[in-house]
């Protein structure tokens, strides 16, 4: 696959493309000022990124929406140039929630329509207006639905998902690993006596060969072996950063040796919800 910064997006089996590289947006909202994910979502724009990641529950998706329509109003980019992922929270599981839950979604964007609609988490919450409703001991409600998982996956070098990645390949079907970098390291949701990945020794030395930081080993890594990555990062150098992964390669030696790295480590565990029914995180897959 010849991968340049211009072109390059994977097939999907409906007609569709989707580029292997996307912005992601998630940001603890208590601790990122209003406006930045605005700004991010255009330097990212500006800088190629043409897949964005978001969600109605990060809590920014009308700074998104605004950012693209922003660009395409300077005559940047046309919709249609643009992959918008965004995704069904835990509490909207019930099919009659969908479409209305979408259509809210669309009205926060102010766009027509989005590209992929995901389920966030297979497990579902009780519905209603808390996100995060909770009984009296305060202990999250969950919520018996009858679930077609639609599923993204937590992948990087130490999580490399070998056995996943074999199937979705034999059933054409395209990963989006998330957490592409190891995530923030924010202790509310990660776990975080995991080793830090950009930490690692070996995406440096290769790094260092080719003048690349850890993470951009870690990102030209997953899109050499077909998997999307939707890096997030709010800081202009970074968003640059991570989209200079075109003008490199690893060599089959070295995605084997990155390949080797893989520890099961799985930095979002969502431990909190475990007694879930649906916790999907105890299948080997
Ligand atoms: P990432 O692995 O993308 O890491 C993000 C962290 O790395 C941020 O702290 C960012 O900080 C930092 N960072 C970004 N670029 C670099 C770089 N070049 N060098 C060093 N540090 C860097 O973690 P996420 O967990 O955010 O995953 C990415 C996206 O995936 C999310 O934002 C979200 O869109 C999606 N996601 C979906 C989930 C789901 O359940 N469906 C679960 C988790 C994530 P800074 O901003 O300061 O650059």
């Amino acid at each position: 696959m010849n991968l340049t910064a211009e072109s390059h997006r994977v097939p999907l089996s409906d007609g569709n493309s989707i580029p292997l590289l996307g912005l992601g947006t998630y940001a603890d909202p208590q601790k990122t000022p209003k406006g930045s994910c605005l700004e991010s979502v255009k330097i990212a724009i500006d800088t190629g990124y043409r897949h964005i990641d978001g969600a109605f529950v990060y809590y920014n998706e009308h700074e998104v929406g605004q950012a693209i329509r922003d660009k395409i109003a300077e005559g940047r980019i046309k919709r249609e140039d643009i992959f918008y992922c965004g995704k069904l929270w835990n509490t909207c599981h019930p099919p009659e929630l969908v479409r209305p839950t979408l259509e809210k979604t669309l009205k926060i964007l102010q766009l027509d329509y989005v590209d992929l609609y995901i389920i966030e988490l297979p497990m579902a919450f009780k519905p209603g207006d808390a996100i995060y409703p909770k009984d009296e001991n305060g202990k999250i409600i969950y919520h018996e639905t009858d679930l077609c998982a639609t599923w993204e996956v937590e992948c990087h070098p130490y999580f490399t998902q070998p056995k996943l990645l074999e199937f979705c390949r034999q059933h054409d079907i395209v990963i989006v690993g998330y957490s592409p970098l190891g995530t923030s390291r924010d202790e509310t949701w990660v776990n975080v006596s995991s080793p830090p990945l950009l930490k690692d020794p070996v995406l440096n030395a290769i790094g260092k060969k080719y003048n690349k930081t850890a993470a951009q080993v870690a990102l030209r890594f997953s899109i050499q072996r077909g998997v999307v990555v939707i890096p997030k990062s709010f800081n202009p150098q970074r968003i640059r950063e991570n989209f200079q992964i075109f003008d490199f390669s690893l060599t089959e030696k070295e995605m084997k040796e990155i390949e080797a790295l893989n520890k099961n480590v799985r930095y979002v565990e969502l431990l909190m919800w475990r007694d879930h029914p649906e916790y999907p995180f105890s299948d080997e897959y």
